[in-house]
């Protein structure tokens, strides 16, 4: 069974007389355990598709199921939960929050789940030093580097114990050296157990990945 299934997907954006069509019918699987690269070009869908894997938006038909659950019949206060614990995102621009330092920004996560101030400093702490960002725990964002913020961000994606991580263009913003970081640190996430989603349009990027998906204008091409 795999972790993520959809079924005849389809997403159509409605804005006042203005409909977009941009997934259409689209069937993707991921197992536990892939590491999976999306590919295609700008407007393709890719990130639409991610924000309705991640629970962040709705489809407008088609099945999506998650751990054999139909995502389609859970309640919005089921999907927030879902959201919160099931899902850990990284994004191209790093969405960090600037008043918050480092260790702040990867404890955040953890305060919706009831869990002590204590043992929240204690987990995002280990996540952070994992990272390579012991050092830099007290630095809020804009005293970091972009590869610093963005393993910041992989420290708070992984801080809930997600199921899955969508990383979106994770290296778009950052250079060579960086990008290798954040790639190396994602693949040995993987190597792991952690089963990772990446849109990218970096081909050395996506050689990082287990499976590579190319997706054409809201399908899935190969
Ligand atoms: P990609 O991530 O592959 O570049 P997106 O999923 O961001 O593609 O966008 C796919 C298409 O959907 C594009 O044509 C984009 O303009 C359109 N789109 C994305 N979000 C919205 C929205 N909220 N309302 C209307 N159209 C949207
Ligand atoms: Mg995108």
């Amino acid at each position: 069974m795999p972790l993520l299934q959809t079924h005849s997907l389809v997403k159509t954006y409605m804005n006042g007389d203005v409909t977009t069509p941009v997934l259409h019918s689209l069937d993707f699987d991921v197992q536990a355990g892939e590491f999976v690269a999306l590919m295609g070009p700008s407007g393709s869908g890719k990130s639409t598709l991610m924000h309705i894997l991640g629970f962040l938006d709705r489809p407008t038909s088609g099945s999506y199921r998650f751990a054999d659950v139909e995502v389609g019949s859970l309640s919005d206060d089921e999907r927030a939960m879902r959201r919160r614990t099931d899902v850990g995102f990284i994004f191209q621009a790093f969405h960090l929050l600037p008043r918050l330092s480092a260790l702040e920004n990867v404890m955040l996560p953890l305060v919706y789940q009831g869990v002590s101030l204590g043992e929240r400093r204690s987990r995002a702490k280990k996540l952070l030093v994992d990272v390579g960002l012991g050092e830099r725990l007290d630095h809020l964002p804009n005293q970091l580097s972009g590869g610093q913020k963005q393993r910041v961000a992989i420290a708070r994606a992984l801080v809930t114990d997600p199921k899955v991580i969508f990383a979106d263009e994770p290296t778009g913003n950052l250079d060579s050296v960086s990008s290798g970081q954040v790639l190396h640190l994602l693949r040995d996430l993987n190597a792991a157990g952690k089963t990772i989603v990446m849109v990218t349009h970096e081909p050395e990027a996506a050689a990082f990945a287990k499976r590579v998906v190319k997706m054409r204008d809201g399908h899935i091409v190969e």
